[in-house]
């Protein structure tokens, strides 16, 4: 039988590379801009567009490549930057597997310009699927421009799994960004669809981390440094006070290279140890300089997990460095969060003070009938002081404990009218744990969770006015000024238009980039709250943006009312309690929150009889 062992064609084994290092548009911008750092350059352009589907250029000042290293360095395994394997111990330059170049012309359409101060003309190439299709002499400036265009052009299957334009933009924000952080010296500039998103001159560490950051973050950071025979330690922490919800802003960098490690991140935390509010976190941005002979850079293809020799040393040098500025620039002792947190938000105006927002129902309203208007929420009618919505809906119901879904057809029941009927019965609720509404029907005992059902009677209320009518906003006599970081402010321009359906009304500062004026807000909101939940509509945005307008409105109406939803461990006055019953069964899914958790159970009088069985 003949041998059928054969070598794959180059272009084969290529994509196959490809698939390693290039998952995304992020992935292409990491080594384009990684290149452009190796060779030098101190000035960086990024110009990408849709989200790096279409193109992705960079333009450097760097050495540049004479014509056989241009061609050369789309071949496998080709690299200027090592030359034996000693060299993998002692690496100064991002690349070194020559894998880059030859893997996205693998799976896009590629054109390189490029010179060096000593040639007279420099050289272009233009390489589609592995294939030279020409290289010709080309006037270019000193340095190198690389544009990868239609990425996966040649592999469907790759090119459909790629996700939204907006998720794909975020993953390549956040590699510009560790790049751009590792590198203050060098000058950026990065254009996403003819916006310019980031301009980045030459800096200092501190100067280059505020101009990513926003503004805001300038009087929080907090500078770390220590030396030791082992390792430098050098950069910032955010005070405790600035922590947020989002994990995103936590940066180590070794030898100017960004690196994940969940070891080192758990001494930072530990440094903060009883400094922070539950579930926040502070920002980090920290860099090691080590001898290259300590770490190993190996093993990950992505390149973002490192190893160290001595990690154990590493952890407590690290852990002490943060402590000791915590402590040395007099974070620590004056932390208090029980005070109010309006003191410590960036509003230029506190004259509310916090306030639970009330429930307010007109128990007329009927979210089914077209006549809906918003203001139905704001403006209590009167109400028949008897009629008692639940107890009628539900009399009769005999489910299972278990089985909380109810699949009674509200929406008829209640446009038929007879739900509100007069019923001699007393008006019954007491509150449980401050937790729970009970409250018996002629069936049994519902047990409600007050603060997801309250979470659900918000949630559709927005999704309403988002869709359908929007919401009364009052208008603030201060307007509230927030210093927000650039990602932050280009996500609630993205959503300002919903969010103009709730009520929120604000205005971008031309004059002060990253601040926002909040001029009004929806009618149940409290000043004090706005921070809180535009930190946590942000951070949750952040996480993975939803494309569909359904879904993001969705999310929007879910976020803000778990945020404005009444705690747990909040008295209710009769009244509230009743009006919460009445709005919850005026709610097209009163069973489940918008993310599907139980708001009640029922206890029927069969379970009740079968708990007093001997
Ligand atoms: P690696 O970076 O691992 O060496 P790449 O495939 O990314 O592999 O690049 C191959 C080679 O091409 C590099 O070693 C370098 O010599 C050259 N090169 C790539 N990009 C540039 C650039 N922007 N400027 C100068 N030389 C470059
Ligand atoms: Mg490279």
């Amino acid at each position: 039988m003949k041998d059928r062992v054969r070598l794959l064609p180059d272009h084969v084994a290529n994509q196959i590379a490809a698939g390693e290092v290039v998952q995304r548009p992020a992935s292409v911008v990491k080594e384009l801009l990684e290149n452009a750092i190796d060779a030098g350059a101190e000035n960086i352009t990024l110009i990408v567009k849709d989200s790096g589907k279409t193109l992705i250029q960079v333009i450097d000042d760097g050495s540049g490549m004479s014509v056989t290293d241009a061609r050369m360095a789309f071949e496998r395994h080709a690299t200027s930057k090592i030359n034996s394997a000693e060299d993998l111990f002692n690496l100064h330059t991002k690349g070194f597997r020559g894998e880059a170049l030859a893997s996205i012309a693998a799976v896009a359409q590629v054109e390189l310009k490029t010179s060096r101060e000593t040639d007279d003309i420099g050289t272009q190439i233009i390489i589609e699927g592995s294939e030279v299709k020409s290289q010709e002499p080309a006037v270019h400036p000193v340095g190198t421009s690389i544009a990868v265009k239609n990425l996966f052009y040649n592999i469907p299957a790759r090119r459909n799994f790629l996700k939204s334009n907006q998720v794909e933009q975020r993953h390549i924000i956040d590699e510009f960004e560790r790049v751009a952080l590792a590198h203050p010296k060098v000058s950026f500039k990065f254009i996403h669809n003819k916006n310019e998103l980031f301009r980045l001159p030459k800096s200092k560490k501190r100067q280059r981390i505020v101009a990513i950051m926003g503004k805001k973050i300038e009087e929080n950071l907090v500078p770390i440094k220590e030396e030791t025979d082992l390792i430098k330690v050098e950069g910032f922490v955010t005070k405790p006070s600035f922590a947020k919800r989002t994990r995103g802003e936590q940066f180590f960098f070794v030898n100017d290279r960004f690196i994940k490690n969940s070891y080192l991140h758990h001494a930072v935390s530990q440094a903060f140890d009883g400094l922070l509010k539950p579930k926040t976190h502070p920002s980090y941005f920290i860099y090691f300089t080590i001898d290259a002979k300590h770490i190993d850079i190996n093993i990950h293809p992505t390149k973002t997990e490192i190893k160290f020799d001595d990690e154990y040393s590493i952890y407590s040098i690290l852990r002490s460095a943060v402590k000791h500025s915590l402590g040395q620039f007099n974070v620590a002792p004056v932390l208090d969060f029980n005070k109010d947190k309006t003191m410590d938000t960036s509003y230029s105006s506190n004259k509310n003070s916090a306030k639970i927002p009330r429930v307010e129902v007109d128990r007329n309203f009927n979210p089914f009938k077209d006549s809906f208007s918003a203001n139905a929420i704001d403006t209590k009618k009167s109400v028949k002081k008897d009629e008692d919505v639940w107890q009628n809906m539900y009399s009769g119901l005999e489910e299972d404990i278990e089985n909380t879904t109810v699949d009674v057809e509200f929406e008829s029941d209640l446009s038929s009218g007879n739900l509100f009927e007069n019923t001699e019965t007393e008006k019954t609720s007491l509150q449980l744990f401050r937790k729970y509404i009970v409250c018996s029907l002629s069936s049994g005992l519902v047990l409600i969770n007050q603060h997801r059902a309250h979470e659900r009677i918000l949630y559709e209320q927005f999704l309403t006015q988002i869709t359908q009518e929007p919401g009364s906003s009052q208008q603030l006599m201060f307007p509230l000024c927030l210093e927000l970081g650039n990602d932050e402010i280009r996500l609630l321009e993205s959503l300002k238009s919903s969010l103009e359906l709730t009520g929120f009304m604000f205005d971008f500062s031309k004059e002060k980039q990253g601040e926002v004026l909040i001029n009004g807000i929806p009618g149940m909101l409290t000043e004090s709250q706005i921070y809180e939940v535009i930190d946590e509509l942000i951070s949750d945005f952040k996480a993975g943006i939803p494309d569909s307008g359904f879904d993001r409105n969705n999310r929007l109406s879910s976020i803000m009312a778990k945020n404005m939803a009444i705690p747990t461990g909040k008295t209710l006055e009769l009244e509230e309690q009743q009006d919460i019953i009445n709005a919850l069964f005026s709610c097209k899914e009163p069973a489940f929150t918008p993310d599907n958790q139980p708001i009640f159970v029922q206890l029927n009088a069969k379970h009740i009889d079968k708990l007093f069985l001997t």
